[in-house]
């Protein structure tokens, strides 16, 4: 029986792993690479669901900035803002809202080193080596380590993907900007509201949240075509919400999606990103990956056959991981859509958006 498992990387789906894996008292080996965990990620009332299994939401609290309704409006072309619907959260059946992907990290990484069976390594895994039943791992400080069963949490672009899936082809990437602000105007105006946002050249989302026990505001801007920037503006009210001087990180995220693989090879198992990369249209990838682990952790509650652990998620998982990748490809299309199909699209949403609105994402969110 397999007691001593490997993690590969060191962000959210990997932390999350651990703490399932931890609690059933595997001994963890993470390696957990370099650290890229910016700015802030929307939790959905499916993902505080499953968070509210996984650990003590009593730590969750103060750093979760609540949402209680949803805007979308138009940026015209005289920057003034239009405004196309509102979508109220309130009386949903769970939260929504906004936590620091570095402090939802820290919550997991301590959670899952209460137990005294954890070992980190703070170096990459540069390569893995399958033969037969035996797997050796290859850190980036030329150490080879054995392993029985490793989980590849090491995102879309990790090791872990490339020895399962193989070298990927015809793989598109789709660039897309991240801000985070500290100052009070923009907090003052997106306060309780996370806003869609959409421009000729891409659309915004911006929401507020808590940055290292600041108030802040968390931007994303996803352009329609790769090499656009995010635009400046002129219009002084715009301004406020928007400020010229926010320092954007970009970011690729993977594009095409349509290849059918496998999360399983050889005893490496991927989970999170590395297993199903999602568009982040929808603001599902982390949500997920709690749900994700939600599952892991109920099956490990009953039995430690990893062989059936892994067919058992296959089955369970896969279906609505590759419906929430369509969807959220969708609605990027959507969003981007100019001319006719952008009218046509504003019009919808401002004669129908909150049913639209609750016939595509609460079936998402009352999993
Ligand atoms: C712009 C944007 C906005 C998003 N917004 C949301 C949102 O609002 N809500 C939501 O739920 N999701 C959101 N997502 C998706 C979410 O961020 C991802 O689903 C989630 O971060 C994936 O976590 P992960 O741990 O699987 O992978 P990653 O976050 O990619 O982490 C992989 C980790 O592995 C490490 N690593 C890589 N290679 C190695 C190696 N060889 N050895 C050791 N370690 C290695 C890396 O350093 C990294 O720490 C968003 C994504 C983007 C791009």
């Amino acid at each position: 029986m397999i007691k001593n498992i490997t993690i590969i990387g060191g962000s959210v789906a990997a932390w999350l792993a651990a703490v399932v894996f931890t609690k059933k008292k595997y001994h963890v080996n993470i390696f957990e690479g370099d650290s890229n965990s910016f700015g802030s990620q929307q939790i959905s009332p499916n993902g505080w669901l499953a968070l509210n299994q996984i650990c003590n939401i009593e730590h969750v609290e103060p750093i979760f900035e609540p949402f209680n309704t949803i805007h979308i409006k138009k940026i015209n072309s005289e920057q003034t803002l239009e405004f196309l619907t509102n979508y109220d959260l309130i009386n949903k059946v769970s939260n929504y809202g906004s936590i620091s992907r570095e402090d939802i990290i820290e919550i997991f990484k301590t959670q899952a080193l209460k137990s005294k069976r954890v070992k980190i390594y703070s170096s990459k895994i540069d390569h893995i080596v399958a033969n037969g039943l035996n797997k050796e791992l290859l850190d980036s400080e030329g150490r080879l380590f054995e392993s029985d069963f490793i989980i590849g949490a090491d995102g879309v672009n990790g090791i872990s993907r490339k020895f399962v899936v193989g070298s990927k082809k015809n793989t598109g990437f789709k660039k897309i900007f991240r801000a985070v602000s500290l100052d009070n105007n923009p907090y003052q105006l997106t306060k309780r509201m996370l806003q869609i946002l959409i421009h000729s050249e891409g659309y915004y989302v911006i929401y507020p949240t808590i940055i290292k026990k600041k108030k802040a505001t968390n931007y994303i801007f996803v352009p329609n075509k790769n090499n656009t920037t995010p635009p400046k503006f002129l219009n002084s009210t715009l301004l406020y919400l928007i400020p010229n001087e926010l320092h954007w990180i970009s970011t690729h995220v993977q594009k095409n999606l349509k290849e059918k693989t496998s999360i399983y090879k050889q005893g490496t198992f991927l989970f999170g990103d590395a297993a199903f990369p999602t568009l982040p249209h929808l603001a599902q990838g982390g949500n997920q990956i709690l749900e994700d682990a939600v599952f892991l952790k109920k099956f490990l509650e009953h039995s430690d056959n990893l062989d059936e652990l892994v067919n058992s998620f296959i089955r369970a998982r896969y279906l609505k991981r590759d419906l929430i990748s369509k969807k959220s490809e969708l609605i990027g299309k959507l969003l981007s859509s100019k001319n006719l199909t952008g009218h046509i699209r504003n019009f919808a949403i401002q004669s129908n958006g909150k049913d639209l609105i609750d016939n595509f994402l609460n079936p998402i969110w009352t999993s």
